[in-house]
């Protein structure tokens, strides 16, 4: 399993046109083809940079690091913080949304799922 976890997001929510900023976790089972940092990093950034919806983000990423790899399997876990949310109650000033998307292994696999979560939990 290949995770390269952190990866510094910014984005800007369709339906309010103000941003997001967290971090986004991709993880792959790779059949041959590895990928560079930076070329995860680069996807990330490629689909960050639209108009968008954090699941659909979500979404895209998982897709394209699929198709550009062959992957056994792939995942992505977004945590972000909304502008939306924080300019509009007091309450949901700290308020991270989490959205994943599990492809191939890592949706057939609960082994595979628990490692790359605790992965990206652990200091
Ligand atoms: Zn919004």
């Amino acid at each position: 399993m290949v995770i390269v976890r952190d990866i510094e997001l910014y984005s800007l929510c369709e339906h309010h046109l103000l941003p997001f900023i967290g971090k986004a976790h991709v993880a792959y089972m790779p059949t041959g083809k590895v990928l560079g940092l930076s070329k995860v990093a680069r996807i990330v950034d490629l689909f960050a940079r639209r108009l968008q919806i954090q699941e659909d983000l979500t979404k895209q990423i998982a897709n394209a690091i699929q198709s550009v790899t062959q992957a056994a399997g792939v995942a992505v876990v977004i945590e972000a913080k909304h502008m939306c949310m924080m300019m509009r109650g007091v309450e949901k000033q700290n308020s991270v949304m989490t959205t994943s998307v599990m492809l191939g292994a890592f949706r057939e696999s609960s082994n595979s799922r628990q490692e790359f979560l605790q992965l990206i939990r652990s200091k």
